[in-house]
């Protein structure tokens, strides 16, 4: 069997521990079977696959690991931009490496075997070129007629089918076919407030709304621009409905489509979510708030939850993923951890370069 250190420097984990008021911790104690998965789940882990690793996994080790870390429920990468299942949707990528493996559905019926909550992973913003020469209209362009770049993938359009069929289509796929308790997903906004998608959609939709064309700058002072920033942040809600409503329709009434919150609010505010309403509308969120800055220590975790239950309310349930490895030498993580871990986050980083 491969050692841990294999693992680590292959498959990149993260853990993810709810923040909780202690009377509501005390209540999840309690939880019965009536309680729904998204109340009682409170220890999470994550495993972030790579196109490789259906040639390398051991899902015996992965099921080792989440019985020795006492994890109880699993966030498996299922689809979006690649997807690591047989999936039917035209233009869903499987993984270069699947193979005929389903390695979804493999361990995602590890995890419910032994009885844990199985998030099925989305990434719902972008595609390859392929997808992009196919369906240009589905992809978020700039006033000049060019696309949306970021790492080589093409940045999708929120008012494009993209968003209301085709990811769609994947969710319902995935829910009827695998029942995983619920969806994250990791990137659900589409372009950010500095990448204004000029596509026929969009021009189409804001003039419904304005009567009037889409602003070509950023100014502030413009009433204008203003609607432009509410219509994007009404975007976005009317997508978390719709996924909500389609993983409810095919998984069942608990399979709530949950995608990814961040902590910091500047940031929340650069890709148009909005805390108060996203929070209103779902009993669990899901927060990626892992990057640690000089003016800040661990006692930041305490305040952003104080913060984010203070606006969201104290009964929400909101685990926070926390990083096994540093992406950099730079980039340090609101965690603390033991000497051989760091040591291992560093064999990542030659790791990563390599590959
Ligand atoms: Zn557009």
């Amino acid at each position: 069997m491969p050692s841990r250190r294999t693992f680590i420097k292959s498959t990149a984990a993260l853990t993810l521990a709810a923040s909780l008021p202690h009377g509501r911790a005390a209540a999840a104690d309690s939880a019965t079977s009536e309680t729904p998965w998204y109340q009682r789940t409170l220890r999470w882990g994550q495993t972030n696959l790579t196109e490789i690793d259906p040639l390398r996994i051991d899902i015996g080790w992965w099921r080792a690991h989440w019985k020795r870390t006492r994890v109880q429920g699993v966030v498996i990468n299922a689809g979006g931009i690649v997807a690591f299942y047989p999936t039917e949707v035209p233009f869903h990528r499987r993984a270069k490496e699947l193979g005929n493996r389903d390695l979804f559905g493999e361990l995602t019926r590890a995890a419910h075997d032994d009885g844990l909550a199985v998030f099925a992973r989305m990434d719902s913003s972008r595609a390859d070129e392929a997808f992009y020469r196919a369906h240009r209209d589905w992809f978020a362009h700039d006033a000049d007629g060019k696309p949306y770049i970021w790492n080589e993938l093409y940045i999708a359009c929120v008012n494009s089918p993209y968003y209301q069929e085709y990811i769609p289509s994947i969710l319902r796929e995935i829910a009827s076919r695998y029942r995983p308790e619920g969806f994250t997903d990791n990137n659900w906004n589409g372009p950010m407030r500095n990448q204004p998608c000029f596509c026929t959609y969009c021009e189409r939709s804001f003039r419904a709304r304005t009567g009037a064309a889409l602003p070509r700058v950023a100014n502030w002072n413009d009433p204008l621009y203003r609607e432009w920033i509410m219509w994007n942040y009404a975007r976005r809600l009317e997508i978390r409905d719709e996924f909500n409503r389609v993983t409810r329709e095919a998984g069942g009434e608990h399979c709530i489509w949950v995608g990814m919150m961040a902590g910091a609010q500047n940031w929340q505010s650069r890709v148009f979510r909005d805390d108060r309403e996203v929070y209103r509308r779902t009993p669990m969120i899901m927060l990626d708030h892992q990057r640690r800055f000089d003016t800040e220590g661990f006692q930041h975790n305490a305040e952003t939850g104080k913060r984010l239950h203070s606006v969201g309310g104290w009964d929400k349930v909101i685990p926070e993923s926390i990083a096994m490895y540093h992406l950099t030498e730079h980039n340090f993580r609101l965690a603390m951890k033991p000497e051989p871990d760091v040591l291992q986050g560093h064999a990542l980083i030659s790791g990563r370069i390599a590959s």
